[in-house]
């Protein structure tokens, strides 16, 4: 193990994980403090490539998606690099261990890691499962399922994820039978009228839906249901529920029950306030409740936690973070799919779109991180409009 990087008067902001927070986090700084001499900015990721977590079921049905190299976006903002798996994090020496070797030390830590499918969730389903962690998780789902040619796909778990994945494998592989299984109806947070058509389309792709169904164990061959009943399956998907990496509670930062860092109203670590904490790996209180995973607020998380490092680089206070959610875009394969409007505490609003108008709505939603990122880098004030969430988000008064 080589030694930490030596002290110097550069302060040094290190971000670990470059998916839609990090990545936020890294771009909207680095373009904040391109000319400054006495700030260094570096992102450190598993991989070169970034991952379109957004498309993933994409991924896992065959469909190559761009290729987009995090070390080009970042050239020409100073930024630097590193790549390689986060491995531990010291959070009195300030310090983060890469790869087990390296070790990089930091002033201001922004915590970016992101959650996984709870595979923890289901005995066998860590063994047995296919998950959609990652590319490459994604990638060899796609490719037994196109070796399969017939046969039985579990989908386990209703939420967006589900229901996502078993629209998307049905379209793609009418000749699998597709079987959704949770405890909630798909869409069962939305308008009944939006939940109405989105079971209607998963319908009409043959999905067979299972709600009510709780799967306690996945097998070779077969998932077990609570009550004993197995359903035999050639592939197995787990969505069910998410988990976020150990580290942060290994490092002694404070995390809630989940293991998400609790962050103070500016994002930073009630414990350990030179670490930001953003995304899926960061429990962050609204007037409204802690803030569930999203691509949609985690951006603004990454953009928050920058503004807010340069704020304090220059002696002043950082603002507090408010966010209200406003849209829940679902695709059903690739030429459907509905648009939930929200309010900002994210309960469903009246208004929702649904066919083909509503399929190009979510593409252009997903699409859309990566051309953000370029005009950050140009403009960094880009970046920095959502919805504040009014009434809904001020904390004031909330414990
Ligand atoms: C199929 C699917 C569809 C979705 N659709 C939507 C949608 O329509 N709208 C929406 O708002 N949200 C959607 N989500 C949720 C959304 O993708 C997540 O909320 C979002 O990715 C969270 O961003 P993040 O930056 O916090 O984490 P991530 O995007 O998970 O990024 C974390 C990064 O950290 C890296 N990392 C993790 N651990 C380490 C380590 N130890 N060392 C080094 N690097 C590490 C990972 O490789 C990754 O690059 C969807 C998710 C899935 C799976």
């Amino acid at each position: 193990m080589s030694a930490p990087e030596g002290r110097t008067a550069t302060h040094h902001v290190l971000i670990l994980g470059a998916g839609y927070a990090g990545m936020s986090a890294a771009i909207q700084l680095a373009a904040r403090v391109k000319r400054r001499e006495d700030v260094r900015v570096t992102l450190v990721n598993a991989q070169e490539r970034f991952t379109e977590r957004l498309r993933l079921h994409m991924t896992a049905t065959g469909r190559r998606l761009p290729e987009m190299s995090i070390p080009e976006l970042l050239a020409g903002t100073g930024a630097r690099f590193v790549r390689g798996r986060v491995t531990a994090v010291d959070a009195e020496a300030r310090t983060v261990r890469v790869d087990d070797e390296r070790v990089l030390r930091y002033d201001t830590l922004v915590y970016a890691l992101g959650g996984l499918p709870d595979t923890e969730a289901a005995p066998g389903a860590e063994d047995h499962a296919y998950t959609l962690a990652g590319a490459r998780d994604a990638e060899s789902l796609a490719g037994r399922l196109a070796r399969l040619g017939g046969g039985t796909v579990a989908v386990c778990g209703s939420g967006l994820t589900g229901v996502e994945s078993a629209a998307e494998i049905a379209e793609r592989h009418p000749e699998l039978d597709v079987v959704l299984l949770g405890r909630q109806e798909p869409g069962a947070a939305m308008h009944p009228k939006a939940g109405a058509y989105l079971r209607a389309a998963l319908e009409r792709l043959r999905v067979r839906v299972r709600a009510g169904a709780e799967v306690v164990k996945v097998l070779p061959g077969a998932v077990e249901l609570a009550g004993g009943e197995s359903v035999a399956a050639d592939v197995v998907l787990w969505t069910g529920g998410t988990r976020v990496s150990p580290l942060a509670a290994a490092a002694g930062l404070t995390v809630d029950e989940r293991g998400r860092v609790v962050t103070d109203e500016a994002l930073r670590s009630v414990s350990h306030p030179e670490v930001y904490a953003v995304g899926d790996a960061a429990a962050i209180r609204q007037g409204y409740g802690v803030m569930h995973g999203t691509c949609q607020s985690g951006m603004p998380t990454g953009v928050h936690a920058a503004v807010s490092i340069v704020r304090a680089l220059d002696g002043r206070r950082p603002k507090p973070f408010r966010f209200g959610y406003y849209h829940t875009p679902v695709s059903l394969g690739r030429h459907d799919a509905v648009v939930q409007f929200t309010h900002p505490d994210d309960s469903p609003r009246r208004v929702y779109l649904t066919g083909r108008l509503a399929a190009r709505y979510k593409e252009t939603v997903s699409a859309s991180p990566w051309p953000t990122y370029g005009r950050m880098k140009k403009m960094p004030a880009s970046g920095a409009f959502w919805p504040r969430g009014g009434r809904f988000t001020r904390t004031r008064g909330v414990r």
